[in-house]
This record gives C-alpha cells, structure tokens and sequence, in this order.
C-alpha cells in the first residue's frame, strides 16, 4: 500500500502522477507516468469499481512502471503510463464521463497517450476520439492481437518445456474470458488445444462454452489440472501460495503484473513451472496501437511477423534464466531473468534521463 506519493515516485523513479476530477460527469481519473521517450508516454485506461483512492493509486503506479518495461521489451520508443477511472464500467461509464475524461487527455498535451484496457473498450476509445488526439486503438482492437501474442508465446513456452510448439492435446486454462482472453480461447480450440475457461460473468462462459470450450468457476480454475495455466483476467493473482500450489507446467497469459510478488516468481522456479513475464508476452497489442499511432495505417502481415517476435525474446528470456542460475549457483527465475534483460535494455539506450530502480515490486 503507497503511504507517501513522493517516497514511491522517488524509489521508483516516477515523472509525474495527475488526479482529476470532475464533479459534473462524476470523473475521479489518475494518470500515472513512470517514464517518458520523445516526450511520450503510453499505456491504457482502466476503469474498475477500486474500494479506495489508494488502491487505484497503487495499481496505476504498478501497471505504469510495467509500462516502462514493455515498451522497452518490445522495442517500442515510448515511455511507459497508465491511468484509472475510478468506477464500475457496468455502472458508472457515461458518455459524460468518457467526455470528460478524454477532454483531460487532451489537457495533458500528448505526454500520455492511451487506450483501452480492463472496462474500457475500443467502442469507447472510438468515442472519446472525438475530444482527444491522443487515443490508440481507434481503428485496430488491440485485444485480438494481444490473444496473438499470447499464442505465439505459448508456443515458445511449449518448446521450452516440452521440446515441442504443438497444441495437440495441450490442455490451457484460461482465467478471464474477455476481450483477450475469449480470442485467446477461440484461437487454441482453433489449434488444437482444449480449452478450460472461467470467468465472473455468466454470459461470457456461454459465449465460451459455445467455442468448444470447458467452463469452470472462478475459484476452480487454479486447481484445474493442465499443461499452461492462462491469467487473463486481473493481475496480482499469483501468490507464495497460488505458486506452490498451481497444477500446470507453464503459467503464460494476458494480464499485466500477475505476480502478487517477485517470491511467487521464485516458487514456480523452484517447482519447474515455466512463467512467461507478462511483459513481454502481453506486449502484442502494444506494438499494434503504436504501430497505428506512429505509421497511422498498418501492414498486418507485416505487423504479426512483429507480434510473432514475442516467441523468441521470451525464449532469449528463458535462457538468460538458465544462464544467471548457473552463474549464481541458485534458481533465478524467468520473471527476475526479465527484468535484468529489460534493464540492460534501458541502460543501453543510456540518454535516458534518470534511474530506475532495480526493485519492481
Ligand atoms: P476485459 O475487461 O475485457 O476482460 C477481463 C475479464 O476477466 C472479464 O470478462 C472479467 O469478468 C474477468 N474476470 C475478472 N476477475 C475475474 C476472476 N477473478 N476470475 C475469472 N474472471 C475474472 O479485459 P481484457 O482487455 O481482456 O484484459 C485482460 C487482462 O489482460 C488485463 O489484465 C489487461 O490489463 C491485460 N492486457 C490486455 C491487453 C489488451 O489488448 N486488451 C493488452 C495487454 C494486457
């Protein structure tokens, strides 16, 4: 829990965090910028029902900084951002409040571009277009690119740990059927792989269900037993516990920070449970907004060869892992092999303007 704004931004090297709000619309919005390049930084908009202003700042802060090691992972020159609305989408999301919400985009002057994310959909980005310049998403979804990502990730987890990329007869988990997480499912039953989905929402297991698709409770699907077991829902769900406790070879899904922390990382190392870092295979509709921001139209041949380069940075990822554990004489895990790969990224591009602190969590 963040006690000092200034103590958090210091220790981990934030820029600049915004509040708004606006009593007409009834917009409460942070923006969280952890780090700019070209004077740019992006990443999405959630909005959530958060139980308090600390935790909403809390989590802007996190998935702000993962930001920062996305764009530097994809090799995209941003810096990286996030905001939240504080709100229930299905409630609170108004067509007054997206206004106003767009129209303090605009305020910022191009410091932060955004888009959609959890509760925010490319229907609505395509709506606050209208009042705002500094919108991605508005003409290519991200969502299906990122399930694209994921796939190609999963396959390079798959020949990691398996010696083989096939889906045939791979079992996949996936927690969360949205946006992603429904593409995600649709393209391993595409594949071959079966698929075991939970979600909170009844309507969505049926969509899935109608997939060819498993659907189990919500609780349930950590104890499913199964080769990749998938996040992609909301991040923070794995544990000392959850870690020790997860019945799957692999842990490769959507959701940014899935780890409630760098331990649980450890535990799934100690284990043998290969963990793809959520920042770099999430990162497929990321590189799809910015492709559209910077060249305005996309090539999409073009652009799944680059989403498909996920595949061997997470393997370039997982040998770092094995080579640092060597090294080190003890088990460094993928997620820490991550962050060291990132950091040494960010330290090559050495014009940057400040340090980031080597703690992520
Ligand atoms: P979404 O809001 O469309 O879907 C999230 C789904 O998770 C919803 O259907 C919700 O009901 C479900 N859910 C929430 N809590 C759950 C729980 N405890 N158990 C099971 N299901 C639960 O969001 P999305 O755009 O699909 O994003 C999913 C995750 O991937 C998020 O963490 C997001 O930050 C991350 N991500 C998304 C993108 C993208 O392109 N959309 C890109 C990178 C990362």
């Amino acid at each position: 829990m963040i006690t000092d704004l200034f103590v958090e931004m210091e220790r981990e090297g934030f820029e600049e965090v915004v509040v708004f709000h606006d009593r007409n619309s009834g917009l409460k919005a942070i923006v969280a910028i952890h780090t700019t390049s070209n004077s740019t930084a992006t990443g999405g908009t959630r909005m959530w029902k958060y139980p308090s202003f600390k935790d909403a700042l809390g989590d802007v802060l996190s998935l702000a900084r993962a930001m920062t090691f996305k764009c530097i992972g994809a090799g995209i020159d941003f810096g990286g951002g996030k905001a939240v609305i504080v709100g229930d989408p299905e409630r609170d999301k108004t067509k007054e409040l997206l206004k106003s919400y767009a129209e303090f985009i605009q305020s910022l002057g191009g410091k932060f571009v955004t888009g959609e994310d959890v509760g925010i959909t490319n229907e609505d980005v395509r709506f606050m277009r209208r009042y705002c310049d500094y919108l991605t998403g508005v003409n290519y979804d991200p969502s299906p690119f990122t399930a694209y990502g994921v796939l190609h990730g999963m396959r390079a987890c798959l020949k990691s740990a398996c010696g083989d990329e096939s889906f045939e007869g791979v079992h996949v988990a996936v927690q969360g059927a949205g946006k992603v997480g429904m593409e995600l499912a649709r393209l391993l039953i595409e594949s071959g792989a079966r698929v075991t989905v939970s979600d909170l929402s009844r309507e969505r297991l049926e969509a899935c269900r109608s997939l060819g698709a498993e659907c189990v409770e919500p609780d349930e699907i950590y104890r499913v037993e199964c080769d990749i077991f998938s996040p992609c829902a909301l991040g923070g769900v794995i544990d000392d516990e959850t870690a020790r406790n997860l019945r799957c070879r692999i842990v490769a899904g959507s959701a940014n920070n899935q780890l409630k922390s760098t331990s649980a990382g450890k535990i799934l190392a100690e284990r043998g449970v290969l963990y793809a870092p959520d920042f770099i295979i999430n990162a497929g509709g990321l590189i799809t907004v910015a492709n559209e921001y910077i060249y305005k139209e996309i090539d999409e041949t073009k652009l799944r060869r680059e989403i498909e380069g996920i595949g061997e940075r997470l393997a370039e990822v997982f040998r770092l892992a094995e080579r640092l554990s060597d090294e080190r004489g003890e088990v460094v895990s993928t997620h820490q092999a991550a962050i060291e790969w990132a950091m040494e990224k960010m330290r090559a591009k050495s014009e940057k303007k400040h340090v980031i602190s080597g703690k992520y969590y």
